[in-house]
């Protein structure tokens, strides 16, 4: 694991990086994480943010937050504010440097201008259908457009007017004048500005009923705010030629490198924000934070830590080649800081009543317990003790299976962090079912082993009077499969139906009483929890985490 004093991980593009320094190509690097605030950050985005903001921490320079926000119809205010409020929250800080694409289109119409000048630009009246058919396939070259040869001062005129709203939807683009022949179709006469009317943008309102794409945007924005290593996912590395072309042809202050590398794709979720998307607005979750979803908001939601996920996001690493990551290392890194940071407490998710007739009625006792087993910094708690305690339901069996070492019908465990007690009765109800268990409980074994015998199980337990009634949600996979919606599956009918579990009748010792949305806990034997928004002072509510062991993956692979 990499801890905070090791340094970070090398790969092809901090090597780059520390090149162009070494050799006084840059001084000073600067990057940007550049976010469509058309959807939730998930954790592939995670991974472009610390890489970015990771890079510019590492060598002193800076990183930009730039909302690539060319596409007014999908996108929106609430995802322009939760992508901020998520980058902060990982841990990173762009200063003063926020950036919106759409602060540039004036000046991105400007440049457009100048290619047109340039006569590298051309207004096309072709509609979208003819544009396709003009464009050729892979195998095949693309078409001139007719409109390919208009004289400046025509482009110029009917740039303007489109500008001024004088044509519908799809009536005409702006497109560079490239190559119709190149085998990148990327440089066939690319479009740079298509019209759209009627929509609202949320940082330009109804100004512009013109809007560049993002192939012509983003290079130039880049270079407007001086980037040096403009760092992408290998499905541009095919518009790249496009990328220099733009930053070749108008008059921008620098020249931005665009380096490619692969995204991060997790097992048994999916990454496409249009699959995002569509589980939450049909309900296959309760919302973009859904614990449950690889949505930043969700894995914040469901317990995971800033320093967890950029530990993640480390250790998977930089490179050009295509992999599949396991969930397992997701969650080998939530549960290694959890370890370590989070305080334990017991939760009986099922309980089952049992009896300690020997006990006196009318005595509570406090045991005190650590709330770390290794690290005493975290301090104690006390947990009353009394005569009617919970366990959990599978802590006893009337006909144990081989090899149990819990309760069972007169056989001894010990209650953690307090006595050795022993089942001498099994009451059940009419209908067979255990109503609750009547136990011995060995006064003599608080803190030391009974006298003579060996007491193998421990199991947790809580105070029935004082315990704090609680609901736990318990989650696992989103999906059935590694990889939902391959080879053409509609990856809705590989939902999991059981990745969502609710207990409602847990009950957790009394410490958990009024506990914070947010706050992380071991919960003795059953896993790592966090305090849901949901709670309420007399009800708290709990998201597992992750489990204590790696029972999954372990068994995948
Ligand atoms: P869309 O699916 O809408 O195209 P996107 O996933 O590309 O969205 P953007 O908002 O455009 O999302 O992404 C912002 C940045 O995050 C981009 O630089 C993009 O390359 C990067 N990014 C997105 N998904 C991943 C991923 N799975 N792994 C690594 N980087 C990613
Ligand atoms: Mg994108």
């Amino acid at each position: 694991m990499t801890d905070a004093a090791e340094p970070p991980r090398t790969h092809f593009i901090r090597q780059i990086v520390e090149a162009d320094l070494a050799s006084g190509k840059h001084d000073r690097i600067a990057t940007r994480f550049p976010p469509e605030p058309n959807g939730y950050l998930h954790i592939g985005h995670a991974k472009s943010i610390v890489l970015n903001f990771g890079l510019a921490e590492s060598f002193g320079g800076t990183c930009n937050l730039r909302f690539d926000d060319t596409n007014p119809l999908k996108e929106n205010v609430e995802f322009v504010e939760s992508i901020q409020a998520d980058v902060r929250w990982l841990g990173f800080d762009w200063e003063d440097r926020l950036y919106f694409a759409s602060d540039y289109f004036e000046r991105l119409y400007g440049f457009a201008i100048e290619l047109i000048d340039k006569g590298l630009a051309y207004v096309c009246d072709l509609n979208a259908e003819e544009m396709r058919e003009h464009r050729g396939t892979l195998t095949e070259p693309g078409r001139d457009s007719p409109y390919r040869d208009r004289s400046v001062t025509e482009n110029r005129d009917l740039f303007a007017r489109m500008r001024a709203g004088e044509f519908p939807d799809g009536a005409r683009t702006l497109r560079a004048r490239i190559d119709m022949g190149s085998p990148n179709i990327n440089l066939r006469d690319p479009v740079l500005y298509r019209i759209k009317h009627g929509v609202v943008h949320h940082q330009t309102g109804t100004a512009w009923c013109l809007y560049p794409t993002y192939d012509y945007t983003h290079p130039i924005s880049d270079a407007l705010e001086g980037i040096t290593h403009s760092l992408c996912t290998l499905e541009f590395e095919d518009h790249r030629p496009l990328y220099d072309w733009c930053i070749d042809n108008v008059s921008v202050p620098c020249k931005p490198r665009q380096i490619e590398f692969s995204r991060l794709n997790l097992e048994y979720t999916v990454m496409s924000k249009r699959r995002l998307t569509d589980l939450v607005g049909e309900s296959h979750v309760t919302g973009w934070d859904d614990p449950r979803m690889p949505t930043i908001a969700g894995l914040r939601r469901r317990g995971y830590t800033p320093a967890a996920i950029r530990d993640f996001c480390e250790r998977i690493g930089i490179t050009k080649s295509e992999n599949l990551v396991e969930m397992a290392m997701l969650e080998s890194a939530i549960r290694e800081d959890l370890d370590a940071s989070a305080p334990r407490r017991m939760a009986v998710l099922d309980p089952l009543k049992v009896v300690l007739v020997n006990y006196p009625e009318e005595r509570t006792e406090s045991l005190e317990a650590a709330n770390h087993p290794k690290d005493e910094g975290l301090g104690t708690r006390t947990s009353p003790f009394s005569r009617e305690i919970l366990i959990d339901r599978s802590d006893f069996e009337e006909v144990p299976p081989k090899g149990f070492k819990r309760l069972v019908p007169g056989g001894e465990v010990r209650l953690r962090q307090a006595y050795v007690i022993r089942c001498d009765e099994v009451v059940k109800d009419d209908a067979g079912v255990i109503r609750e268990l009547r136990a011995w409980v060995d006064l003599d074994t608080l803190g030391r082993n009974p006298e003579g015998r060996k007491v193998k199980g421990v199991i947790h337990w809580v105070s029935a009077e004082h315990g704090v009634p609680a609901e736990v949600r318990l989650y696992d996979r989103l999906f059935k499969v590694p990889t939902p919606g391959a080879g053409g599956a509609d990856y809705r009918a590989e939902i999991n139906p059981d990745s969502r579990r609710v207990l409602a009748g847990a009950v957790v010792e009394p410490s958990l009483r009024g506990v914070q949305p947010g706050e992380r806990f071991q919960f003795e034997r059953e896993g790592y929890f966090v305090a849901d928004p949901d709670s309420t002072a007399e009800r708290p509510v709990f998201n597992l985490t992750v489990g204590l062991r790696d029972t999954w993956g372990k068994s995948q692979s």
